[in-house]
């Protein structure tokens, strides 16, 4: 490995070593056809074969029921925020929102345009540091469908339960958590996520949906943000990010090798910890953004003693290799972002210097 670092980064965010140079192998002749993997057809048998594999290798690891649609978009997540209310919420429909930090709300203001918001639950007056207690959400009867951020990337905020919305459509934006702990899909009627955390390149939005939503699609809708079209035409109405799918297949790949999200899931489980326990630990010098039963495994949040000290930190750190650390700008702060393949030596080189600066700035 030459000069890599630790790269903290809420994402696009660190790849797997052995996915980057798989990738690198096949680059000047993808599988023996004398072209890169971005050169060929998507209409060719070859590329096929990757969307393919991507799809099997998604539904394997989260064991995605035949009622469900495995979809690669583009656009990201974000396009996400519009298209659902786009073909689900009408004039005069409402759609039920809990709010437990800023991707949740940004959410919230695609779907006011289409139809009646109401937001069941919102964390914003304490500046989004909790979920909501599982048994208090209660949904509104008429809702066309529920929609919840499971992991909350800018705030590190993260339910530890699957909602249970009843008969109400459950929709989740799992853009950063998707794949780092085994989720139940048949209670979802739509997950999303954008690929850059864990599941592979920017530019690519993973869409599982269930088959009886497509039936709702209005039949004006445009094309392109028509999940029944883009369902019937396998991903393909337009030419798919290839090289996103091509480096999702071999991230699925990894994954399995792995032992599967089982397996990640204690990995992850472990960085966060050691990653809390330095927080917990420090006599007050870092303080976690989240309440305790709110904290995410991925994002992990926290706070100096004062914000002056934050570039010093973030400088320091990045001269020992340890980069992405600054908070997101509307949260400040440190964010420690730890997705499946941040290696947990990097997470023990933070706890380190943690430690060490602490002592020296007290
Ligand atoms: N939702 C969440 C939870 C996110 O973390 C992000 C991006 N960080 C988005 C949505 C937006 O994703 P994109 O940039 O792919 O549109």
């Amino acid at each position: 490995m030459t000069n890599r670092i630790f790269n903290f980064s809420a994402g696009p965010a660190m790849l797997p070593t052995s996915v980057l140079e798989k990738a690198r192998s096949e680059m000047m002749s993808f599988r023996g056809s004398g072209m890169s993997i971005m050169e060929i057809s998507h209409r060719s048998e070859l590329f096929e074969s990757v969307l393919e594999a991507a799809e099997k290798g998604v539904r394997n690891a989260l064991s995605v029921p035949l009622s469900h649609k495995v979809l690669f978009l583009q656009g990201g997540a974000s396009l996400q925020f519009s298209m659902i209310p786009m073909n689900f919420l009408s004039k005069g429909r409402s759609a039920d929102y809990v709010l437990t930090g800023t991707w949740g709300e940004k959410a919230r203001v695609e779907a006011d345009r289409c139809g009646r918001v109401n937001v069941i639950y919102s964390g914003e007056e304490d500046g989004y540091r909790a979920v909501p207690d599982e048994h208090a959400l209660s949904f509104s009867d008429d809702a066309e469908y529920m929609h919840f951020t499971s992991n909350e990337t800018i705030e590190g905020v993260q339910f530890s339960y699957e909602p249970d919305a009843g008969n109400t459509a459950l929709i989740c934006d799992a853009s950063s958590d998707i794949l780092s702990r085994p989720i139940d899909v048949t209670k979802y009627a739509l997950i999303y996520a954008g690929a850059q955390k864990n599941i592979g390149p920017s530019g690519v939005t993973l869409v599982i949906i269930r088959d009886d939503m497509l039936d709702r699609v209005p039949q004006d809708q445009h094309s392109m943000l028509n999940y029944r079209k883009i369902a019937a035409n396998g991903s393909m109405l337009n030419t798919p990010n290839t090289w996103g799918v091509y480096l999702i297949s071999l991230v699925m790949e990894w994954l399995e090798e792995i032992g599967g999200v089982p397996a990640i899931e204690k990995i992850n489980k472990q960085k966060s910890e050691r990653l809390y326990a330095a927080i917990d630990g420090s006599d007050g010098f870092y303080t976690g953004h989240a309440e305790r039963n709110a904290r995410s495994n991925m994002n992990v949040t926290f706070r100096l003693p004062a914000a002056e000290l934050d570039a010093a930190f973030c400088s320091e750190a990045a001269r020992r290799g340890l980069d992405g650390l600054r908070g997101h700008r509307s949260v400040g702060g440190i964010r420690a972002s730890i997705y499946n393949s941040f290696p947990i030596e990097g997470v023990e080189h933070l706890v380190e210097f943690m430690g060490e600066f602490s002592a020296a700035n007290r």
